[in-house]
């Protein structure tokens, strides 16, 4: 993620640029950055939010009519002044701002070290910058030819916009894989990652496509593709409301962050899961890999949601790999004086990575000797410090305050890491390895087909929308999940519910069914799909209203429910991931409809960083 503005024309360039960023923090909030050209290239960064950058830039001249801007989510290098954008080349010339992650920057790096150059930052957007200005440097040709060669050899998602010092009056940008929407202004171009920083300027936009190079003048915008060929540029009308465009369209920051998952996932599943080779490459846990192959024990712990995800993963690694493995709460185990032994890995998850009872918790276990992987979203957090090791889940900021696409990013790395484990050790078989590694290739498709059950959601919603209660039931991979479900109905619209395993009901909460309760099953095709056909019988038998979560094509569970939602069917072991997406759609669209603001729930806070 990250957030990229830049303006030419003959506006001053600066309150264009900081104006947008602001409607761009949404996407990043670690660092902000604005290269302008005022008796030369200036570059001003500093880390944290928009605002901070403002405070420390009253005052300055900051005059120039062309002009780059950035806020950043940190991928590569901890959030801090040296790792902000815009970064410079070499000799100063070139600024440019980055979105997205240069995967294949190492090698190239390696090549420019031993060249002579020196880097300042750890980003792979230096490496990129770096790159074009070697290029640039050593051939006779303009910048954007520079650009167009660098491209062709850099693996990963991008756009880049340069401001180049010995060309004022021009700016160059391209983009693959990461969003470039630019402004047609009169005599004005401002360029941006959504149309929310343009829409006050002008509604006339170009969506610049993958493999495209833009070279923008105050009057002349020309697209051309990595073989130096023009493409007509195609002027677009926006019909938006700034309102609605700052969640990107969506009603609230959680329907967004919902429907996300299918990219988010695909994010983190990027680089390092290859289902053509057949391998998974963890490099945050490589050099701990041994140490979690021979553990004794895994204990995971966390809170919340990032709870549930740890009771998935409890099933996954001890399937597969044979550890025995302990969930449990943070702040449960910080206090209670848990053993915790030499040959004992910990995994922590938490989306923020500033979970306070987990930071406490890690420690102590530290202090015995313990490993600590870490399992955050949000990159350079105290938490991912603290760890030894461990993998970020690349979901992007989560801004709506329950947690749903870091949930499934955490099932992501923590299947990985699992399926990964296994396969080392010998637990699981080569041919049930690449199985699995396929099944997890296929979920950012099934969780996009998930996705498509949304108005049905939205029906079944409004039907319950004034129960009291709800009991949410699942047996296995799908318990966690029915926990879950709970757990967001609980945050978004304060409906009290509970989650149980399926088969556990009989011993208590079965004499809470009655017409008006509705039971939520978590009912798709695994191990014990006929077990739980049976418990929706005694629901049923007991006259409770079922809503059922069913794998395509079953008839069985479809006839037994009063209210179904089908899904992809997929292996039990990755089905999680893909379940999960009707709880969240359930919870956000009976809250909207009770008329909650299910972005900032009652009483919740986003990242707990108090015990
Ligand atoms: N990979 C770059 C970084 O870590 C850009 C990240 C972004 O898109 O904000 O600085």
């Amino acid at each position: 993620m990250c957030g990229i503005v830049a303006y030419i024309g003959h506006r001053e360039a600066y309150p264009v640029i900081l104006k947008g960023l602001k409607r761009l923090e949404y996407r990043g909030y670690d660092s902000a950055g604005v290269a302008l050209l005022n008796g030369g290239l200036k570059v001003y960064k500093k880390q944290g939010k928009v605002a901070d950058l403002e405070e420390t830039l009253v005052g300055k001249d900051l005059h120039s009519n062309i002009g780059i801007g950035h806020t950043r989510w940190a991928t590569h290098g901890e959030p801090c002044d040296r790792n902000a954008h815009p970064h410079l080349s070499g000799n100063g010339k070139l600024s440019m701002i980055h979105n997205g992650i240069i995967e294949n920057y190492v090698q190239i790096k390696k090549e420019l070290v031993s060249k002579g150059y020196e880097f300042v930052s750890d980003t792979d957007t230096e490496v990129l910058l770096k790159f074009i200005e070697d290029i640039h440097l050593n051939n006779e040709g303009s910048l954007e030819e520079a650009v167009r060669i660098a491209l062709k050899r850099v693996v990963g998602a991008y756009v880049i916009v340069l401001l180049d010092a010995d060309n004022p009056d021009t700016l160059i940008a391209a983009r693959k894989g990461s969003p470039l929407v630019i402004g047609i202004g009169k005599g004005e171009h401002f360029l941006a990652s959504d149309a929310s920083p343009i829409i006050e300027y002008t509604k006339e936009v170009v969506y610049v496509n993958d493999y495209e190079v833009a070279i923008i003048k105050k009057d002349e915008l020309i697209l051309k593709n990595l073989g130096n060929e023009k493409i007509t540029p195609f002027i677009t009308k926006l019909d938006l409301e700034l309102a609605a465009i700052e969640k990107g369209g969506y009603d609230h920051f959680m329907l967004k962050e919902i429907f996300e998952q299918p990219s988010t996932i695909f994010d983190c599943l990027r680089g390092r899961l290859d289902a053509h080779n057949g391998t998974i490459t963890m490099s945050g846990i490589q050099q701990y890999a041994d140490q979690l192959v021979n553990a004794n024990r895994i204990i995971i712990i966390a809170c919340g949601t990032s709870w549930h995800a740890g009771l998935v993963a409890e099933y996954i690694f001890e399937e597969v790999t044979r550890i025995p493995v302990e969930v449990e709460y943070a702040s449960e185990f910080r206090y209670r004086n848990p053993i915790v032994n030499k040959g004992d890995v910990i995994i922590a998850i938490s989306q923020s990575g500033e979970t306070a009872d987990t930071l406490v918790a890690i420690e102590s276990a530290k202090s015995n000797g313990a490993i600590i992987l870490g399992v955050v979203n949000v990159v350079g957090s105290s938490i991912a410090r603290t760890s030894h090791g461990g993998a970020y889940t690349h979901a992007g900021p989560e801004i709506g305050v329950a947690s749903t696409k870091a949930f499934t990013g955490q099932l992501a790395v923590l299947t990985m890491m699992a399926l990964k484990i296994g396969l080392m050790k010998g637990t699981l078989s080569e041919k049930r390895f690449i199985h699995l590694l396929n099944e997890l290739n296929d979920v950012p498709e099934k969780v996009s087909a998930a996705l498509l059950q949304h108005e049905k959601i939205r029906e079944i919603a409004l039907k319950y929308q004034d129960a009291k209660d709800a009991l949410y039931l699942g047996r296995g991979y799908n318990f966690p999940i029915a926990l879950e479900g709970a757990l967001k109905l609980k945050e978004i619209s304060y409906i009290h519910a509970e989650g149980y395993p399926a088969a556990e009901m009989k011993h208590g909460p079965i004499a809470l069914v009655d017409e008006n309760l509705p039971v939520v099953f978590v009912a798709t095709k695994d191990s014990f799909h006929e077990k739980v056909l049976s418990n929706m019988q005694e629901i049923k038998a007991r006259k409770g209203k079922v809503i059922a979560v069913v794998s395509e094509g079953d008839d069985a569970a479809d006839a037994l429910a009063d209210d179904t939602i089908i899904v992809p069917y997929a292996d039990e072991l990755i089905a999680p991931m893909i379940n999960v997406i009707p709880m969240q759609l359930l919870a956000y669209y009976i809250g909207v409809a009770k008329g909650f603001d299910v972005d900032k729930p009652r009483n919740l806070a986003k990242s707990v960083t108090v015990e």
